[in-house]
């Protein structure tokens, strides 16, 4: 009854290794949980006809020892319970962790596809539910089926012809229990895709409200919002619907069950084949069936709904990977920062080049400008020295080495990016300037001075501890850029990837962030995205893109003595400015 499709937890079984003893212990309390009900329907047997026949010292023995049984059995499913869920938890977070260091590795334009909201719902609700369903399966299914095998071949051994009668009843149960469960999850799956819609729309709104209310966009927001949710409970209605239908149709057809088995149980007495003895025991029997039904039969629909999540974090596995570093990579020792790229063609679709064909040397501790209009391939560029993306054609040298033969971490030690939109992680300044790297206070410290920024974050009360809101918002954009650059120069990249920030800072905020900058370029190659005149001029080499080709190239006075393209863009940029003034 299993399609292949349901295999996925069953993919979760090596997570569970490293916890075979606590797993075994668990299952040893288990089968004496499920041995226990077999020990009671034997009591009940000799209970019942004992209560008839007055035989009250009898009577109490057989209760004490019902009670002791009752209290093996207790403590037994204390012991099962509290030492499997220890695993369970621990498989689920085991999965979250799993696919949380694959999304760390996830292409980076697979990436911007994805949507923050509805990833952040598969790694918390999705995951959750399939944490549930762990847990509940090891807990709760696997001792109630064990429970309803033991106690239905003990009543087999009992009458075998009168459980037969049952036993033929039960796959007409099963099969109404999957068609459910089929359903329920198909449902369930589409409830769960407009919850993630919906999280993506809230990731988005959040992100925008400035804006949308900027626009008077709010109707239309909420229009859009209402519509979401107004879809999402639809889908949710009709698995309600279905589950609501499910419960009575599964419970009469057991319902219909138990009275044709009492029925041929009379018979059966009619007979003489069954004693009451045997049909205490039994009835007994019947009566311990109906809870681990129930609970098999729930778990199974919970178990359709954790499968339907899995499925749904499962796919965060198919995304696109990074590729790997080369077997044989070359150890990075200190760089200079020498720098060359020779003829780099690169494409980020089948079809045209972003690049073509880009021929650049650099000497170490030259600044280069990239100047040219927006989609010239500034960026790419940077995202290729990041190893980002690997170019199709060509190669980029650092220091004679190819950086396709370098290990893409130990690169990104040597390559520092200033991104021209800051973010940083909730934390403190510290850790904001450290982000993840070993590095002692002085040299944290050192880092800051270098960047300007040592002043104003001793000027805050609690200094380098002060605590940073997310996304920088209780700092300037001037300080929060500053702490942008010590984080890159911490480490002493040999070079600076320099994204130039266009939005516009008061000139004193300006002034910092650019004694900042000097500092921080000094002694280093650095490849600038600028925007700013001043930073152009001061340029070693200046380089012109246009459609990915390099249409100039040379120092601020060449190009604007040659009258090409800079000048052009120059001359342009000079009226913007005046305009601006
Ligand atoms: P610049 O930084 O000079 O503004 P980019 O390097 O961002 O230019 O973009 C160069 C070209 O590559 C543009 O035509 C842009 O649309 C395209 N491009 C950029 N990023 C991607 C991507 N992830 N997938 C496909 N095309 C992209």
């Amino acid at each position: 009854m299993l399609k292949p499709s349901q295999a996925g937890f069953r993919r979760l079984l090596p997570l569970l290794r490293p916890h075979l003893r606590q797993l075994i212990a668990g299952f040893a309390c288990m089968l004496v949980y499920v041995s226990s009900f077999l020990l009671l329907l034997n009591l009940a047997g000799d209970l019942f006809p004992s209560l008839s026949s007055r035989d009250l010292p009898r009577v109490i023995n057989l209760i004490l020892q019902g009670v002791a049984i009752f209290a093996v059995q207790k403590l037994a499913q204390f012991g099962m319970d509290s030492l499997l869920a220890g695993p369970a938890l621990l498989v689920s977070q085991q999965l979250r962790s799993d696919l949380f260091r694959r999304l760390q590795t996830v292409e980076l334009g697979a990436l911007e596809k994805l949507s923050a909201g509805d990833l952040t719902y598969r790694l918390t609700e999705d995951a959750d539910r399939v944490s549930e369903v762990l847990y509940k399966s090891i807990h709760d299914t696997v001792p109630s089926a064990l429970q309803l095998i033991a106690v239905l071949g003990y009543m087999l051994w009992l009458d075998w012809k009168l459980t037969g009668a049952i036993v033929l009843l039960a796959p007409v149960i099963v099969w109404l229990i999957s068609l459910f469960g089929a359903r329920v999850m198909a449902a369930t799956e589409r409830s769960q895709k407009k919850v993630s819609e919906l999280a993506g729309l809230l990731g988005e709104a959040i992100d925008g409200l400035p804006l949308v209310r900027a626009f008077a966009a709010e109707p239309w927001l909420q229009q859009r919002f209402e519509s979401e949710i107004d879809q999402h409970r639809r889908a949710r209605h009709r698995t309600y619907s279905l589950v609501a239908l499910q419960h009575p149709v599964v419970g009469m057809i057991e319902v219909v069950g138990l009275f044709s088995v009492l029925g041929l149980a009379a018979w059966r007495i009619q007979s003489g084949d069954l004693s009451i003895a045997g049909l205490s025991s039994y009835l007994t029997g019947l009566v311990v069936l109906i809870d681990p039904i129930a609970h098999v039969t729930n778990n199974f629909n919970e178990f359709q709904q954790g499968q339907a999540s899995l499925r749904r974090l499962r796919q965060i596995e198919r995304e696109p990977q990074e590729p790997a570093d080369p077997s044989d990579a070359v150890p990075l020792g200190a760089l200079r920062g020498d720098l060359k790229l020779e003829n780099v063609v690169f494409s980020y679709t089948a079809n045209e080049p972003v690049l073509h064909g880009i021929d650049l040397e650099i000497r170490a501790g030259q600044v280069v400008a990239l100047v040219g209009p927006s989609g010239a391939g500034k960026s790419t560029l940077f995202s290729l020295l990041l190893r980002f993306n690997t170019c199709q054609s060509g190669q980029i040298l650092l220091d004679g080495h190819d950086l396709s033969r370098l290990r893409a971490r130990e690169l990104r030690r040597q390559v520092a990016l200033v991104p021209q939109r800051t973010t940083v992680f909730s934390g403190s300044i510290a850790e904001a300037i450290r982000f993840g790297r070993s590095a002692s206070d002085a040299e944290v410290i050192e880092a800051a001075r270098l960047a300007n920024a040592d002043a104003f974050i001793r000027s805050f009360p609690r200094g380098y501890d002060t605590l940073l809101e997310e996304r920088g918002s209780n700092v300037s954009g001037g300080q929060l850029q500053r702490i942008a650059i010590a984080r890159a120069v911490l480490g002493n990249p040999a070079l600076l990837l320099l994204d130039e920030a266009t939005s516009a800072l008061d000139a004193e905020a300006e002034a910092a962030v650019q004694v900042g900058l000097r500092r921080a370029m000094a002694d280093r190659t650095v490849l600038v995205i600028a925007h700013r005149l001043a930073t152009v001029q001061e340029a070693d080499q200046i380089v012109v893109l246009e459609k990915g080709s390099i249409v100039d190239r040379g120092s601020h006075d060449q190009l604007m003595h040659q009258g090409g393209r800079y000048r052009e863009l120059c001359e342009r940029q000079f009226i913007r400015d005046l305009q601006n003034r």
